[in-house]
């Protein structure tokens, strides 16, 4: 491939995730030349556990949208190609047209990432090294590189892919939007039994079920290995004690949707219940606190600018939506890493933030009406509430799929607001599934673990 104007770029990328890889990968098969650091040393070579540390949501259920196939095919089929290797389930779906689409890829981010770091490796004009980035060096008020445990890598550009937890230039950066979520889950992974067919699902992807005062999740991994989580309120303690695994038994168990999954003859588990970190929805753009570049030749991508809550498994997607963009501006712009930094400020703005705003509205409101509060007529709807009237005016569901598929940003939805408005004017609102309620469901887990 060719570089932008021919020109060779030395990149330092700081971070050895998703984001940093796809990006170092792009960026080697363009002919510049990278090295990308991590302090993970990555996974052991006789193909034990990874530990990950460092990286919270390593073990943790995700779900991963067609896009994100889209862009490693474009800019790193090497790790396309080891996925698929690694046992990842591409899904298909018919089209009116005789055709298929890929409507999700089923896998679990271990796989995911194992698939990507091994042919990272593989990458010429790729270098991976492990080791702490303690700051960015840099000259005449442009970055020069990165320092990692006290010796310096120089570089034309160097590329923060140090994820929502990276620390290392948040000093540079201006305010962020968003903050803590206010929800969190526990999750468990299973196996379905040898010959026990899949469990109805609400999409490609993931079953879902609503309860009053929680959520339940199922995603579907590949080789029928499944993810199930409880989602609740931070603001409520009382269901904290789901990180037990006798609490989470005895709720999976009360729960009917998530039972067809989770029954001891359907299901085996596979790991402890693991509780999560804090989860967030943030976005910080590539500017410092006087609204000019945090810094020429430095250039956020991934989590570090963009950070959504997992529920709708979006943060790989916007992840790698970013390197693409990133990509495509090295191209154009070569050296001139300055107007890649302004360009790419543009379009995070454009692009991701509405992500952000979105998420941080629909949980606000999700954790209200958790907490007993009407669906809130007066101001803007958030987009599930939206998305839920479709059930009562099939017309708000012809605009909602591409906001779903994220073809569209959430502005799309503006379209119909008003019509799921006059739904919940009648009176109607989105029923529980069969289940618990919060309390009862409180009730069991206090009774499951009575100290906790
Ligand atoms: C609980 C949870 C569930 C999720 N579920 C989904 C899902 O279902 N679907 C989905 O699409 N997305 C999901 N996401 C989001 C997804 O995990 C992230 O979008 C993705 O990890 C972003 O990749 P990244 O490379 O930008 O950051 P990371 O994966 O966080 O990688 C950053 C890397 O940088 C390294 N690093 C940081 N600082 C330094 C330093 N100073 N020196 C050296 N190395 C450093 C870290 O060790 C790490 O390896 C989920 C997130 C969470 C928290």
């Amino acid at each position: 491939m060719e570089s932008g104007g021919g020109v060779v770029v030395k990149v330092a990328v700081i971070g050895g995730g998703p984001t940093g890889l796809v990006t170092g990968m792009g960026l080697a098969r363009r002919g510049h030349t990278v090295v990308a650091v991590d302090r993970d040393p990555g996974p052991p070579p006789d193909g034990g556990p990874w530990p990950r540390r460092g990286v919270m949501q390593f073990h943790h259920a995700h779900a991963f949208r067609p896009q994100v196939g889209q862009v490693l095919r474009a800019e790193a089929p090497t790790a396309w190609d080891a996925w698929l290797a690694l046992g990842c389930e591409p899904i298909e779906m018919p089209l009116g047209d005789g055709g298929t689409a890929t409507v999700g890829v089923r896998s679990r981010r271990e796989t995911f990432e194992r698939a990507v770091r091994s042919a990272a490796l593989e990458q010429p004009g790729l270098e991976l090294r492990v080791g702490h980035v303690d700051g960015v060096t840099t000259s005449r008020g442009r970055a020069q590189g990165i320092s990692v445990d006290g010796s310096d890598v120089e570089a034309d550009l160097v590329v923060d892919a140090s994820g929502r937890s990276g620390r290392v230039n948040r000093h540079l950066r201006g305010p962020g939007v968003g903050g803590e979520c206010g929800i969190a889950y526990v999750d468990r992974t299973y196996r379905l039994r040898p010959g026990v067919p899949v469990p109805p699902m609400t999409n490609a992807l993931a079953w879902q079920g609503n309860y009053v005062g929680f959520m339940v999740l199922v995603f579907l991994h590949e080789r029928g290995i499944f993810s199930a989580l409880i989602i609740r309120s931070t603001a409520n303690r009382d269901l904290v004690g789901l990180k037990h695994t006798r609490a989470f038994e005895a709720a999976s168990a009360a729960i009917p949707g998530l039972a067809t999954w989770t029954a001891p003859d359907v299901a085996e588990p596979l790991t402890d219940v693991l509780p999560g970190g804090p989860l967030l929805n943030v976005f910080r753009g590539q500017r410092g606190p006087s609204g000019r570049l945090a810094l020429p030749g430095l250039v956020f991508v991934g989590d570090s600018v963009c950070t959504t809550t997992p529920i709708f498994g979006r943060g790989v997607t916007t992840s790698l939506a970013q390197v693409a963009e990133l990509l495509r501006l090295v191209d154009e712009h070569g050296c001139n890493v300055e107007s890649v930094g302004e360009a790419l400020d543009d379009w995070d703005r454009a692009q991701m933030r509405p992500w952000v705003e979105d998420h941080i509205m629909m949980d606000h409101a999700q954790a209200r009406r958790w907490a007993g509060d009407d669906v809130d007529l007066i101001g803007r709807l958030p987009s599930d509430v939206i998305m839920s009237a479709a059930s009562q005016d099939p017309s708000i569901g012809e605009a909602i799929g591409p906001y779903v598929s994220m073809q569209a940003l959430p502005s799309a939805l503006a379209t119909v607001e008003e019509k799921a408005r006059a739904v919940y004017r009648t009176g109607w609102r989105p029923q529980p599934d069969p289940g618990p309620t919060h309390d009862e469901l409180a009730d069991l887990v206090a009774a499951a673990v009575p100290t906790a």
